[in-house]
C-alpha cells in the first residue's frame, strides 16, 4: 500500500493556494485560483501567478459547463473514456460518464474529489 506522501509540496509561509484547492476538491467544491492583480486563471493551480508575480489569490467557482476537445479509452483500472474538457478558458481531463460524446459535445462537471491516492478527478457527463 502507498503511504500517504506530501506530494504537493506545501510551502509554510505564505497563502497556501494549493492546499486550499486540494481541501476543496476533497469537499467535492472545485474552485480556481485566480489573480487579485492580473485576473489570470491560475491553472494547474498554483501559490504564485504565472503571469505577474502576485501571491495574492481568490479562490473563485467557475462555471460547471464546457466542451468535449478530445478523448481517448483508458484500460488501467476498468475501461473509462477520459476526455479533455475546455471550462471557463481553462482545460481539464476527467472521466467521461457517458460514452457517446464527441469532440466539441457540451459537457457539465457532475463530479469531483480526490480518489484514494490524493489524486484530484474530475467526472463528466453531457450537458
Ligand atoms: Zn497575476
Amino acid at each position: 500500500m502507498r503511504q500517504s506522501i506530501d506530494r504537493f509540496n506545501y510551502p509554510k509561509n505564505s497563502q497556501n493556494v494549493v492546499k486550499e484547492f486540494h481541501d476543496l476538491l476533497r469537499k467535492g467544491k472545485f474552485r480556481i485560483p485566480i489573480c487579485l492583480k492580473c485576473d489570470l486563471k491560475i491553472w494547474p493551480p498554483a501559490n504564485v501567478c504565472s503571469n505577474c508575480y502576485s501571491r495574492e489569490i481568490r479562490m473563485s467557482k467557475l462555471e460547471s459547463r464546457g466542451r468535449l476537445i478530445e478523448h481517448s479509452f483508458s484500460h488501467i483500472d476498468s475501461t473509462k473514456t477520459l476526455g479533455l474538457v475546455e471550462i471557463s478558458g481553462i482545460r481539464i481531463i476527467g472521466i467521461l460518464s457517458e460514452g457517446n460524446l464527441n469532440p466539441g459535445s457540451a459537457v457539465k462537471l457532475t463530479k469531483c474529489g480526490l480518489d484514494k491516492d490524493n489524486s484530484p478527478y474530475y467526472e463528466f457527463s453531457a450537458a
